[in-house]
This record gives C-alpha cells, structure tokens and sequence, in this order.
C-alpha cells in the first residue's frame, strides 16, 4: 500500500507541490480534530515555523525541556532567541509543571512542552501559567502522535497555539522525512504557509499586481516544503497509525506486567489524564545500580537487544557550553539522563519478541 501510493505519485504529474499534500494536512488536521495543519520537510523545520509564526524574535526566551532532541531548543537558536532549560519530572522525564513560573522573566514569549516518550504534559496546569503570564504554547508532540489528553488526540489539546509533529522513520508514522503544524489560528496558518515557501505569496497583496503572474516576498521564509512523493507515503501511514498506536500500547501493557515492581529499575507511570501513545519504552534504573547503566547497556546490546539513550540533557551539548549553560542546572534531568535506557518498542514486535526482550532484561540484571 505504502509502495503503491508513492508509485502512483511518480506516475502522475505532480512530483511536488501538488494534492498529495494538502490531502495529507487535511487528513491529519481532521485526525487529530484540529482547524489548519500545514506539511514541513521536517519536524525541526516544523518547530522553526511556529516559533516564527507566533513572533519570536531575537532576546526573546523559550522555556522547554532538556529532556528532548536538540531540535525543540535549536529552533529558538535559528531565531536568535534565547533557550530557557526548566527541569523534568524523575518519574516521567515530562517538563516539571511545578518549576516553571519561576523561570519567567519579562523576556519570556513562549513555553514549549516536550511529549517525552509519547507520555502527555499536564497541559491544563501549564496553560494556566501561560496564561496568567501571556505567554504562548507550542506543544512539541513529535514522540505525541496518536496520545491523548482529557479524551482529545494531542495535535488540538486546546491548550496550546500550535502543536508539532514529525514523520522521522523512528516515529510514530513516516514520510522518509517530514513535519506538521497543527493549529485553530487562521493568522498563524497563514504565517506558516508563507515561512515554508521563501515569504512569498499571491494573497493578501501589498502592492499592486501589474499582471496575472504578480506574487511578493513579505517575509524571509525558507525552502521547507515537503514533496507529493512524501505526503503520499504519509497518507497510506495515516490509515495505519490506529492500529500502530493500538499494538504500541499492548507491547507496553506486556512490559509493564512484566516489570511490575522489580527490584532493580521503574518504568514511566500511567497518568491520571491522558493516554500515552508510547513512542518509546524508558526504563530508569534504580539508584543503586545507577553508576553501572554503562555496563548494562553495553550487556543489553551484547544480548542482541537495540537499546538507546534519550536523552543527554541538550544544555550539556558542546555548542550549549559554549553559550554558556552550565551543568548542573536542571540536576533531575541529568539524574534522568544517568539512569535512563530505551528499550525496544515498535509496531512489529511480536509477542513473543516482547518475551524474550522481557527475559534479556532480566538476565542482565540478574547477572550484575
Ligand atoms: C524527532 C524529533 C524532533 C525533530 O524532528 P525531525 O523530523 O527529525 O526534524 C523534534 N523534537 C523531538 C522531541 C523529536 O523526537
């Protein structure tokens, strides 16, 4: 399906900027039950695009986690704005709703919650404190897609101006590579479309059009367009997201019965508010088992296991060195970051893969 759908592509005459595309916002907008969503060639493009959208400029500051993918911080870079780190939760690896109002300063613009693991942020609770200090939210929701929060698809939460998604191979659904917007801001969507295609438009024109193949630059945008070749692979992926979500969750409900309350590592809690969409599977090692987590994780992939690490915290990053964080500024996340593996978790594990994962976990941490 997902091979005929980019055929199909190639055969007709749109390689790009053609109806694969606005097909494939719509289908997610409609999804995730949200106004506008416009398609990037990537989540990171995505995240630019918004920040923009809502008018962030140089000296402004952007509050998220360091618990995410250097991408959600960069994009406040791109624009000269200023990345604010507030600290995480030890259970979850979510931005500490608890901890935020006090990194406000008259700078701040915009807060940007991280969705870590496919685990949603208490939104409710942050949306207040934006709104009690006029800030705005963009929810990071590129680990996110499918998860829901107060029985609504994260994507229109209601909590935030925009969300963003990605369509990496590691995500949730793929499009090779590939972003989305989602918003309910006419004003917004429009900011979007243009930042994705150089600031250039038809509509809504300054000056006078001195014949039919007129259009004006009004803004400084970027190539960020995604091909008809990609939003067609994304649309045969949407039909499948349900069912990807759905075996997500039963690989991660055989995981945590497995896990149940071993001596040696917690995994992420259910929360009382929403539905996670498991982009990953986190366990956190126990403290005393902490200063060995480079040893077992060298076990766990001599047992054939793909583990990885999500994440370094961003601010321990060379180049953020180099700005001039400094380690130690948000001490729950680099806790976090000393005892956290991923484990496997993707659709196309078997029962019987989530088995034998299960038992090689519990060999290496017999055997230490
Ligand atoms: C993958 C990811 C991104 C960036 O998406 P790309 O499509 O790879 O550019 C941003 N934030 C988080 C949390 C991610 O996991």
């Amino acid at each position: 399906m997902d091979i005929n759908s980019v055929v199909n592509v190639l055969k007709s005459d749109y390689i790009t900027q053609g109806p694969r595309i606005s097909e494939f916002e719509e289908s997610l907008a409609e999804y995730c039950d949200s106004k506008y969503a416009v398609c990037f060639n990537s989540g990171t493009s995505a995240l630019h695009a918004s920040y923009y959208a809502l008018g962030i400029r140089g000296g402004d500051e952007v509050i998220t986690s360091p618990i995410t993918f250097v991408a959600t911080s960069n994009a406040a870079l791109y624009l000269d704005a200023h990345p604010v780190f507030t600290d995480v939760e030890k259970s979850t690896g979510n931005m500490d709703v608890s901890l935020v109002e006090e990194k406000i300063t008259s700078k701040t613009k915009l807060i940007v919650p991280v969705h870590y693991s496919g685990n949603p942020v208490d939104l409710k609770n942050l949306s207040e404190i934006a709104v009690d200090h006029n800030l705005c939210m963009v929810e990071d929701a590129a680990h996110a897609l499918g998860a829901s929060y107060d029985g609504k698809f994260i994507g229109n939460s209601g909590y935030s101006e925009m969300s963003i998604f990605s369509f990496h191979p590691v995500k949730h659904i793929t499009t090779g590579e590939g972003g989305m917007v989602l918003t309910d801001n006419k004003d917004y969507y429009d900011k979007l479309v243009m930042f994705r295609s150089h600031g250039v438009t038809k509509d809504n024109l300054q000056g006078e059009p001195d014949g039919d193949w007129y259009y004006e630059m009004q803004l400084l945008g970027f190539n960020y367009r995604i091909t008809d070749i990609q939003a067609a692979l994304g649309l045969s992926q949407l039909l499948k997201l349900p069912s990807f979500v759905e075996r997500r969750r039963s690989i991660a409900e055989r995981y945590d019965t497995a896990f149940k309350g071993n001596e040696f590592f917690k995994t992420i809690p259910r929360s009382s508010y929403g539905l996670s969409s498991y982009h990953l599977y986190p366990i956190l090692i126990n403290s005393e088992y902490r200063d060995r987590k480079r040893e077992i994780f060298s076990k766990l992939r001599l047992e054939g296991l793909g583990v990885q690490v999500h994440y370094i915290p961003v601010y321990l990053q060379p180049y953020y060195q180099n700005l001039g964080y400094r380690r130690g500024s948000c001490p729950v996340a680099e806790d976090f970051y000393q005892c956290e593996i991923s484990i496997p978790m993707y659709p196309a594990l078997s029962d019987s893969d989530v088995d034998y994962v299960i038992s090689k976990v519990f060999k290496v941490f017999h055997n230490l």
